[in-house]
């Protein structure tokens, strides 16, 4: 990766030296820079605006009958798997996460361009009874120039779940991948390249989110944002967005409740719980950080998954441990201070142990954690944390349980695991949250049902079809044809 800049694409151009500068990219395990990359200002915004614009306005892509679209969506997802080797070990060196998580992400990208390149010619609108002498139907339009604002923890894989359906539907895009992750996005535009997508419909501006990220939400070239990472920023996103009056789509974060009741076969739950709350070190949004567990069985969980913690290796991402490191140091040290507000609310129990190797030594590593006897009005309960840390709770019923799941200011995701069929489905009625899994967490390539949040989790949906009303407008076709007279 070195000596390559990562340059700014506006349809055919290539931009290595931005109007705000050289940024770093540096490698979460060690503290090293592993890219520099060109970051974009007010100039190369408006370029890749007008790029996008004119690929949309003007371009091929809505010429093409719709199964010529997807045969090229198809071929971007066939790409991507052709890559999936180097993609994958680029993303581990710059987001930290362990090489199969990174498999996962690499996987889950293809998939995504395969479920909505089969679907492109299958968008139907449809036809509503008027009476006689009328006829009305609805027509799937693109919205037009849809940005992608993506967060640093699953950059390749979110790219994909925005750009797929947003091109299926139609649209061109604009990227503006994380500055701590801004790697792959490069990848995701070669390969976007190399499978024939015509030019100007996916453009890229790496550069700050306070400048190029702004600028881009707030430029009126702009029809739709999708939108992806923390709540303070979403907010400000949103009034971005209110500024020109444009749609978006908001996924933001998650404090999501895993509900273990006493009859769970605890030898399969436990990993899966543990596996919830310490992929990617705690850096999912929708993480299952908080354990609502019946009463009669809390010590011992407890005390099986602090083993559990303390067992697992710690290590850079290349290696495939049980856990890699954090993003960037300030976050670890984020995630430390909440680590000693748990100490103050409950106990904090800390699992195994940080790299000892020197090499690692500038690296962003933390130990994971479980947080006892803190109440769910706890700050530890109720704030995201990003990082490997499980809050466990106490629950008396499924009644409480179900109070205690919904009292969050989040809704993105919850769990419930027991073996009575009726407590799992009224659990799953009454939770209050975009996606309920039972008996399971997240069972990997899910591209095809939805995806977002209840509440602070935001709105919106992606994956599955739904996503793709995003990046729609509906139009309405409505005509009179009366008999002609004789
Ligand atoms: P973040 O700080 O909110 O940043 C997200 C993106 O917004 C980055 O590209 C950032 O650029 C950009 N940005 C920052 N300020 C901006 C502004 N004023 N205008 C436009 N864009 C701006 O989030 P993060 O720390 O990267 O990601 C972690 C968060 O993402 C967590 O809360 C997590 O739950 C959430 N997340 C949600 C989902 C979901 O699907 N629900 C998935 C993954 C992550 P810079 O990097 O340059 O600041």
């Amino acid at each position: 990766m070195a000596n390559e800049i990562i340059p700014i694409v506006c349809g055919e151009e290539t931009i290595t030296e931005g109007s705000d500068g050289v940024g770093q990219s540096l490698d979460p395990a060690t503290g090293k820079t592993i890219a520099e990359f060109a970051r974009g200002g007010e100039r190369e915004v408006d370029l890749a605006v007008k790029a996008a614009r004119t690929a949309f306005d003007e371009g091929p892509w809505r010429k093409m009958r719709p199964f010529e679209r997807g045969r090229i969506l198809m071929k971007i997802g066939e790409v991507i798997m052709s890559r999936r080797e180097e993609i994958a070990r680029k993303e581990v060196a710059d987001s930290g996460k362990p090489l199969r998580d990174a498999y996962w992400e690499v996987d889950c990208a293809a998939r995504f361009f395969e479920f909505y390149g089969g679907h492109v010619d299958k968008m139907h609108g449809s036809s509503i009874p008027l009476g006689p002498d009328w006829s009305d139907w609805t027509v799937k339009e693109p919205i037009g120039v849809s940005l992608h604002i993506i967060p640093w923890n699953y950059p390749f894989q979110l790219i994909a779940r925005g750009v797929a359906p947003a091109l299926a539907a139609g649209c061109a895009v604009i990227i503006k991948p994380a500055t701590d992750t801004p790697v792959t996005a490069w990848e995701f535009v070669k390969a976007c390249q190399e499978a024939g997508l015509p030019s100007g419909l996916v453009n890229l501006v790496n550069g700050r989110g306070s400048v190029a990220g702004d600028l881009l939400a707030r430029h009126r070239g702009v029809d739709q944002i999708t939108f992806t990472g923390s709540v303070p920023t979403g907010e400000r996103v949103m009034v971005a967005a209110a500024s020109h009056a444009i749609p978006c789509a908001m996924e933001l974060g998650g404090k999501s409740p895993q509900i273990l009741f006493a009859d769970a076969d605890m030898d399969k739950v436990l990993p899966v719980i543990a596996g919830g709350f310490l992929t990617h070190c705690g850096q999912v949004c929708n993480a299952g950080t908080r354990l609502l567990v019946e009463r009669s069985v809390h010590d011992e969980v407890v005390a099986r998954l602090h083993r559990h913690i303390s067992e697992i290796t710690i290590g850079p991402g290349i290696e495939d441990p049980g856990m890699g490191p954090l993003i960037n140091a300030g976050h670890r040290d984020e995630v430390e201070r909440y680590y000693e507000l748990a100490g103050k609310e409950g106990e904090l129990l800390l699992g195994a142990e940080t790299p000892s190797d020197a090499r690692y030594a500038e690296g962003a590593f933390v130990r994971p954690a479980l947080v006892v006897g803190a109440g769910n009005e706890s700050r530890i309960a109720r704030e995201e944390i990003f990082g490997p840390a499980l809050t466990v709770i106490p629950f008396d019923g499924p009644e409480d349980a179900v109070r205690i799941a919904n009292d969050s200011p989040f809704g993105l995701v919850a769990g419930v695991h027991t073996t009575n069929i009726n407590a799992a489905l009224s659990l799953g009625e009454r939770l209050r949250a975009g996606q309920i899994w039972i008996n399971s967490f997240a069972v990997g390539l899910d591209v095809e049902f939805p995806f977002g949040g209840y509440k602070l989790s935001g709105f919106g949906r992606e994956k599955g079809l739904e996503a793709l009303a995003s990046y729609q407008q509906l139009k309405n076709i409505c005509i009179h044809h009366p008999m002609p007279a004789a």
